[in-house]
C-alpha cells in the first residue's frame, strides 16, 4: 500500500549526502569569507582582496598574493578531508593555521558555482583555472594570465539548496553587513597585511568599502577601517591574569587539559583597545566589538557581556567599542567545538569572567575621565 511504501527507509543518494553535510559547514555568507580570507592568511597572503558581487548574492571572490596551490594538489585540493594541514587529531592541539578539516573547498563545490585560479612563484605571469565536480573531483585545467597566488571564486552560494538560496536571498543587507563586521574583525587582527573589500552591485560601479594597508599594529588598522576619530576615543586594554588551575570550579575533570607550569598558575593575558571610559562620549555601536583567541576571530557572547556591563555605568545609552585578543596557552580551549569554528570552549571562563571584571573595573576606574577629547590630540 501507499503507507508501506512512505514508510520505507532508503539509503540518500551519496550526492545528497554531501550537500546536506556541505551545508553545515558553510551556512551563511559568512562561513564563505572566514574560510577562504583564512585560506589566504594560512597560505601566507600579504595583500588579500575581498570583492561582492551585489552583496554577495551573486559573487564572493578573494584573491590573495599566497604560496598558490602546487600542481601535485589539483587533483584531491577540494576532496573531502584533503588539507595539507593537519594529518592527525593530535595537531589540534597545537594548532597555528586556521584550516585544518580540509572541508571548506569541498563543501563550497556542493554549494556554488566554483573555480579557483592559482600560480606559484615558479610559474611566472602563467596561471591554472582549476574547475571541479559538484563532489569536488578536479573536472579540468586550463592556462590563464595571472600572478602568484590564488583566487577562489564562489557564485551564486546555495545554488542547489533552494531553500537556503530563498533565505540568504531574503536576508542579504543582514547577512551583508554581518559578513562586512567579521571581515573588520580579520583586518583588525592582521598585522603585515593588506585586506582590501569591495562590492560591485547589479552593474553599478565598484566601491571599496575599506582597506588596510600593511600596517605593523592593530592601531593603525582601526584607524584604516573606523577612522582616526575612533582611535582616539580608545584606551589601550592590557590587562593579565594568573589563573590557579586547582582553585577553580570544575578544576578536577579539567585539570589535566593546561599544561600545567611548576607553580600550577597560568596565564590569561587580554591585550588590544577599548573606549574610554567619559560620560557621554561612546558613539560605537554593539557591532564594534571584535573577539580573538589567540588572533583567531571567534564569538564571545559571555565575554562581550562583562565588558558592556562594566562599561555601562559610564554611558548608559552608547555601547563600548572594545578589540579583545584574548592569549592563552592551546591547552586551554577547545577549537573544535563546531563547524564552523567561531566558537571556542575556554575551560575556564567562570573564573576568568570574574577576573575581567574586577580587572575592568579597575582600569576604567584609574582613567582619567576628565580629560577632554582635544587635550589628547
Ligand atoms: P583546510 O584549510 O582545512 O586545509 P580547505 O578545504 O579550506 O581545508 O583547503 C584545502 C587545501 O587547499 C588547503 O589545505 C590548502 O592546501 C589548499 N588551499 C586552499 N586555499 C588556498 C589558498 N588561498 N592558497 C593556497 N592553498 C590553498
Ligand atoms: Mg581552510
Amino acid at each position: 500500500s501507499a503507507w508501506v511504501e512512505m514508510a520505507t527507509i532508503k539509503a540518500i543518494e551519496g550526492r545528497s549526502v554531501h550537500q546536506i553535510q556541505s551545508g553545515q559547514v558553510i551556512v551563511d555568507l559568512c562561513s564563505v569569507a572566514k574560510e577562504l580570507v583564512e585560506n589566504a592568511l594560512d597560505a601566507g597572503a600579504t595583500s588579500i582582496e575581498v570583492r561582492f558581487k551585489n552583496n554577495g548574492l551573486d559573487a564572493i571572490e578573494v584573491q590573495d598574493n599566497g604560496a598558490g596551490i602546487s600542481p601535485a594538489d589539483y587533483d584531491t585540493i577540494a576532496l573531502k578531508h584533503y588539507t595539507s594541514k593537519l594529518s592527525t587529531y593530535d595537531d589540534l592541539t597545537s594548532l597555528q593555521t586556521f584550516g585544518f578539516r580540509g572541508e571548506a573547498l569541498s563543501s563550497l563545490c556542493a554549494l556554488s558555482k566554483f573555480h579557483i585560479v592559482t600560480a606559484q612563484a615558479a610559474d611566472g605571469a602563467k596561471g591554472t583555472k582549476l574547475e571541479f565536480e559538484v563532489s569536488g573531483k578536479l573536472k579540468g585545467t586550463s592556462v590563464v594570465a595571472a600572478k602568484q597566488g590564488t583566487t577562489v571564486v564562489v557564485e551564486t552560494l546555495f545554488n542547489n539548496l533552494p531553500v537556503r538560496r530563498k533565505e540568504l536571498e531574503k536576508n542579504i543587507k543582514r547577512e551583508y553587513n554581518k559578513v562586512l563586521h567579521l571581515l573588520n574583525a580579520y583586518a583588525c587582527i592582521s598585522t603585515g597585511v593588506k585586506i582590501s573589500v569591495s562590492n560591485q552591485v547589479q552593474k553599478g560601479k565598484k566601491t571599496v568599502v575599506f582597506a588596510t594597508n600593511h600596517n605593523p599594529n592593530t592601531k593603525e588598522n582601526i584607524a584604516n577601517i573606523y577612522g582616526t576619530k575612533t582611535l582616539l576615543a580608545l584606551i589601550p586594554l592590557n590587562l593579565k591574569f594568573e589563573m590557579d588551575p586547582s582553585n577553580r570550579p570544575g578544576a578536577t575533570q579539567s585539570a589535566r587539559n593546561w599544561s600545567t607550569q611548576d607553580d600550577g598558575s597560568k596565564e590569561i593575558k587580554i591585550v588590544g583597545h577599548v573606549s574610554r571610559p567619559v560620560v557621554g562620549e561612546g558613539r560605537q555601536t554593539p557591532d564594534r566589538q571584535m573577539f580573538f583567541v589567540n588572533s583567531r576571530p571567534c564569538n564571545m557572547p559571555q565575554l562581550a557581556k562583562a565588558f558592556n556591563e562594566v562599561y555601562k555605568p559610564y554611558n548608559l545609552t552608547q555601547s563600548p567599542f572594545i578589540f579583545a585578543d584574548l592569549k592563552l596557552d592551546t591547552n586551554a580551549y577547545d577549537v573544535n567545538v563546531s563547524p564552523d569554528k567561531r566558537t571556542i570552549l575556554l575551560h575556564d571562563q567562570t573564573a576568568l569572567l570574574e577576573n575581567l571584571k574586577t580587572a575592568l573595573g579597575d582600569l576604567f576606574a584609574g582613567h582619567d575621565q576628565s580629560v577632554p577629547q582635544a587635550q589628547l590630540l
